[in-house]
């Protein structure tokens, strides 16, 4: 019996971008299904590009972007950001305690949403007093998963979370992530260059390659497939 398909979270058709002169995503069609979906590819392909485009922290010069069946372009802009968070490759906090940096997504958490939030991430509630500036950059990286929580997201874009990340802290926001992802229905699109780490995170995905998908399938299949430029990618000789 086969299943209705379910709405893909994005669509993309057609997707150019570029930074003045230079056209850095040059026709991306892309369907992204909920739940964990993957994107590898070399340095400079254009990922964090391609990510910016689905919060609208970037625009495209052509082509069509669709979330959840409606133009990107339809939502209020800072009503799609609450919908799609972010997490960046470094954390970025600013001086005060934990909860000040929290709350800066929503000001009116109380001490109980703060506690419940640090939770969430795996970090105890006395964090909530502490000093954001002297965290270690895996806590601070929980911090602003934290934060981006706050406003109950439906997706959360995750530009490369734990390449500043030492091998323990990194699989603790990989197992943390995908149980949000498995509990609370978030869906993640996570940008990683690293095979081992895409893998384990999703059978689904997809590479880019010189600012065009090159690639789309089952993340396992990468590692064997018959294809010279993801064999190259997977070598690690793509630059
Ligand atoms: P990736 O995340 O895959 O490494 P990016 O999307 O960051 O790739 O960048 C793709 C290309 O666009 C690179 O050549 C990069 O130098 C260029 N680029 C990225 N951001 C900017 C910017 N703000 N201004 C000009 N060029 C940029
Ligand atoms: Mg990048």
């Amino acid at each position: 019996m086969s299943q209705s398909k379910a709405t893909p979270k994005f669509v993309l058709e057609g997707v150019r971008a570029r930074y003045d002169s230079v056209e850095v995503l040059t026709g991306v069609d892309l369907e992204i299904p909920p739940g964990i979906f993957v994107i590898v590819g070399p340095s400079g392909s254009g990922k964090s590009t391609l990510l910016r485009l689905l919060n609208r922290l970037l625009s495209p010069t052509a082509g069509k972007i669709l979330y959840e069946d409606k133009p990107i372009e339809q939502y209020p802009v800072l009503q799609l950001r609450r919908r799609v968070g972010m997490v960046f490759q470094k954390p970025v906090l600013f001086d005060g305690t934990v909860a000040d940096n929290i709350r800066f997504a929503n000001e009116s958490l109380d001490d109980d949403r703060i506690a419940e939030l640090l939770a969430q991430v795996g970090l105890p509630t006395d964090y909530a007093h502490r000093d954001s500036t002297q965290l270690s950059v895996g806590e601070a990286q929980r911090v602003c998963l934290a934060r981006t929580l706050a406003t109950q997201p439906d997706v959360i874009l995750l530009d490369e979370p734990t390449s500043a990340l030492d091998p323990t802290a990194t699989k603790t926001i990989e197992d943390l992530m995908i149980s949000l992802a498995k509990n609370e229905g978030i869906s993640l699109v996570w940008v990683t260059h690293q095979m081992e780490q895409a893998i384990r995170l999703a059978a689904d995905g997809a590479m880019l390659y010189q600012g065009k998908i090159h690639w789309r399938g089952n993340t396992a299949d990468l590692m064997n497939a018959d294809d010279e430029v993801v064999r190259k990618f997977v070598r690690g000789e793509l630059k």
